[in-house]
């Protein structure tokens, strides 16, 4: 295998499914096999969960609300999602830990890094709630903290699309994907991978982005063997 440690990046969105809002739970079941079929092969598995199709906190800042409210009520959305996915995941007979970076005591453990650690090294996945626990952050910027924290190799960033393109491929038919590209070049050319603060701090941390279509059964496992799919961002 390719990597002992890695970090999956889900949206909020990815967890909607076919619907317009909320949690399709069959998406989530979906989502539980591609990844035990990794925890099978003995890669630690962490994931951090974004609150997208819940609750952003622009949204709510776009129509009046107090910025840093809104970005608390978008935090808890990722933890509704990381219960959910918790329980999806213990469904599928995988032991799992969810940690937040908003203590809620009562729901899940706080975020202790030495814990997460040893909870990956037991086998667990462990759920990193709440994003980075400030306003203005994303679950971007979350995910590439986090993994750098815990020394995951490698940070997996599930989309709907297969990779990096050219231009939007939902929208430009002549849109070119790339196979490999360098941060340098996604600056450069302006290309959307993740938000400016999460992308300069995996930059600076050397930490690889592998972009991929998770909704593709098998995908994951694929990834993480090394076979060539989706789009790697490296130095
Ligand atoms: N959020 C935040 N700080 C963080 C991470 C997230 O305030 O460190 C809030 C922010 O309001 C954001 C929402 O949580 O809009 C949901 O996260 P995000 O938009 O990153 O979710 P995704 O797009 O991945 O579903």
């Amino acid at each position: 295998m390719q990597y002992k440690r890695i970090l999956l990046k889900l949206s909020g969105e990815a967890l909607m499914g076919e619907r317009q809002y909320g949690i399709d739970p069959k998406r989530l079941s979906e989502y539980a096999a591609e990844i035990k079929a990794v925890i099978n092969t003995g890669i630690e598995v962490a994931i951090v969960i974004g609150g997208g199709n819940i609750f952003r906190g622009v949204s709510g800042a776009s129509v009046g609300m107090d910025r840093v409210q809104s970005d608390h009520m978008g935090m808890l959305a990722t933890v509704i999602n990381g219960l959910a996915l918790q329980n999806a995941l213990e469904d599928a007979g995988i032991p799992t830990r969810l940690q937040t970076a908003i203590k809620i005591d009562e729901v899940a453990e706080p975020f202790i890094r030495r814990r997460a650690m040893r909870h990956l090294e037991k086998g667990r996945v462990v759920i990193f709630g709440g994003g980075t626990g400030n306003p203005y952050f994303t679950t971007d910027s979350a995910a590439v903290l986090r993994a750098i924290e815990i020394e995951a190799d490698v940070i997996l960033k599930g989309t709907r699309v297969d990779g990096i393109y050219t231009a939007d491929p939902e929208k430009d038919k002549e849109a070119i994907k790339y196979d490999n590209i360098t941060f340098d070049d996604v600056l450069r050319k302006g290309l959307k991978v993740m938000d400016t603060t999460a992308f300069t701090l995996s930059q600076e941390n050397e930490l690889p982005i592998i972009v991929f279509d998770m909704n593709k059964p098998g995908n994951l496992l694929k990834v993480v063997s090394g076979e060539k799919i989706g789009t790697t961002v490296q130095l």
